[in-house]
């Protein structure tokens, strides 16, 4: 499913350019338009799903796949030996800005805990 007015949908879709890194048949992933790390990249599922209060039973497939795509994508930035952080914001108040679910992945450099 498609969301036409979701950011990354359009992504998805081709409507709205971003460097994309990875594909899969469930995912994608692509650098983050305002890096927080010298590595930020997003990795989301093609189905539109809003928030982690959306999955259902049957979603486990693809939330693994986010976090494969992770383990792959640190190994080739460079990450996977000093570290990385993979975080998912759910809703307003934890940040979430854009509501097409989607894993950040940071690295490159020292990351504090707890996170502000
Ligand atoms: P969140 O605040 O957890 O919902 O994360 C949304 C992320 O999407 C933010 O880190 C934004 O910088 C990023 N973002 C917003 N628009 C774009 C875009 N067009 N291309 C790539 N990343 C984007």
């Amino acid at each position: 499913m498609i969301a036409e007015d979701c950011l990354f949908c359009r992504i998805l879709s081709g409507d709205i350019p971003a460097e994309i890194i990875h594909e899969s048949d469930t995912a994608i992933a692509f650098r983050d338009i305002n890096p927080q790390a010298p590595t930020h990249v997003l990795i989301i599922p093609r189905r539109h799903i809003a928030t982690i209060n959306d999955l259902e039973p049957g979603d486990e497939p693809v939330i693994g796949s986010l976090y494969l795509a992770a383990k792959q994508i640190a190994a080739e930035e460079g990450l996977a030996e000093d570290g990385y952080r993979v975080v998912m914001n759910c809703n307003e108040g934890a940040g979430q800005s854009v509501f097409h679910l989607h894993l950040h992945l940071l690295g490159g450099r020292r990351l504090d805990w707890p996170p502000g």
